[in-house]
């Protein structure tokens, strides 16, 4: 006999089913579901939720994409800011860039929406927190969208920086955009000679720090989610920055799965790393404008460590409101 449905969704909330048995697609689903990412949540990582919003069946039109892309760039851009002894906040209101300094120079975690956000943000963003653009060694484009390269063009021929992108988002890049807009700067060209083609577990590594590359597909096919090291008041602290949020990608149940797998996949990753910071290249999702303000006023303990617990919890609720949003789809005829 099968257990009722309601029993089901009830256990799989709970967390005593395991994917072997999804109960079918439901408005009990759905909303069990987002019942869980809001437990999982709390009232810490509430900036996550937006994720179990309905997301749209088709792609957003071209014009849409640019009237939001404009709204996003006038944005007055927020000062940048050091996070931890050798991370580097150099981003815009809506796109962040991070600056990872190392012994041997600085790698930098994505280049903003365009040539001139990459010249004031970041290349002048680090002027102003002490760093030197012209150290920047490598770029890792966490995915194929021009938020995260546009500003590619600006900083590679002045600083001879290789751009790293997983093998998956170069061939995106290198064939048919996902999405593309007159406001982004141009798609880079890969330079066999300079750049890298990442892939699961490859390391990039400069002088004393080595960034793990994991690729959680979803967000696009070839996401890259690093994981690297941090100080802060004397104690080492490990990052994970989930390299691709939203589900702007349309109806398309099998993404949504991937995406799902790939939260659970580093949710156990980030428990046994103990992984304690979780950020993002979008402060809307991280609060990191607050949690820069607060350092800058002396807070007693650095905002961005939230612990191990709550960088699971943050991870699982992301894949809570993936599974309410594939049930939509489903639903959906
Ligand atoms: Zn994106």
């Amino acid at each position: 006999m099968k257990p009722a449905l309601g029993m089901l969704a009830a256990a799989a909330v709970l967390g005593l089913v395991s994917c072997a048995q999804v109960p079918p697609a439901s408005q009990e689903s759905i909303s069990g579901y987002v019942g869980e990412a809001e437990r999982l949540a709390g009232s810490d990582l509430k900036a996550l939720l937006v994720l179990c919003k309905p997301a749209p069946a088709a792609r957003p039109s071209q014009a849409a994409i640019d009237k939001l892309l404009a709204a996003m760039i006038a944005r007055p851009a927020p000062e940048p800011g050091r996070a931890f002894d050798n991370l580097y906040f150099v981003g815009s209101a809506w796109v962040s860039a991070w600056a990872i300094k190392t012994s041997q120079g600085v790698i930098l975690l994505d280049a903003l929406n365009n040539e001139d956000e990459a010249e004031r943000l970041i290349d002048g963003g680090m002027r102003k927190v002490g760093l030197d653009p012209s150290d920047i060694k490598y770029i890792v484009v966490t995915h194929a969208h021009g938020d995260h390269y546009g500003g590619v063009e600006y900083l590679v021929p002045r600083y001879r920086s290789a751009v790293v992108a997983s093998d998956v988002d170069w061939q995106q890049l290198e064939g048919k955009l996902e999405f593309n807009s007159a406001l982004w700067g141009p798609v880079p060209k890969f330079n066999a000679a300079r750049d890298r083609r990442v892939n699961d577990g490859d390391k990039v590594a400069l002088g004393d720090t080595s960034v793990t590359i994991y690729i959680t597909p979803g967000h696009t096919h070839g996401t890259i989610t690093p994981t690297f090291e941090v100080k802060s008041g004397g104690r080492t602290h490990k990052v994970l920055l989930w390299g691709g949020t939203a589900f702007n990608f349309g109806k398309d149940v099998p993404r949504l799965q991937n995406y799902i797998d790939a939260t659970e996949r580093m949710a156990k990753i980030a428990r046994e790393e103990g992984i304690d910071v979780l950020i993002s290249n979008h402060g809307g999702y991280d609060d990191t404008v607050a949690k820069l303000d607060a350092i800058r006023k002396g807070a007693p303990s650095n905002p961005f460590v939230i612990g191990n617990d709550a960088v699971v919890r943050g991870l699982q609720a992301m894949g809570e409101c993936a599974k309410a949003q594939r049930d939509r789809y489903i639903l959906e005829k």
